[in-house]
């Protein structure tokens, strides 16, 4: 069965894609894609999100 969402020429498959953290969005190989890593509990969170609007809605700060 062919994905029609899956034609954007990358070999990035949707499981191992990141997810918007504020609204859970699928990320692949968005050009507004923003990582946001930071220190908690001294281990490395690493957060991703769809764009600046959710990163700001998120409360991101970096
Ligand atoms: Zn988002």
């Amino acid at each position: 069965m062919v994905d029609p969402t899956s034609d954007l020429g990358e070999d990035v498959d949707e499981e191992d894609a990141p997810s918007c953290a504020a609204c859970g969005t699928k990320i692949i190989q968005s050009p507004t894609h923003r990582v946001v890593t930071r220190v908690e509990d001294g281990r490395v969170q690493t957060r991703h999100f769809c764009s600046d609007e959710c990163k700001a809605a998120h409360g991101a700060d970096a």
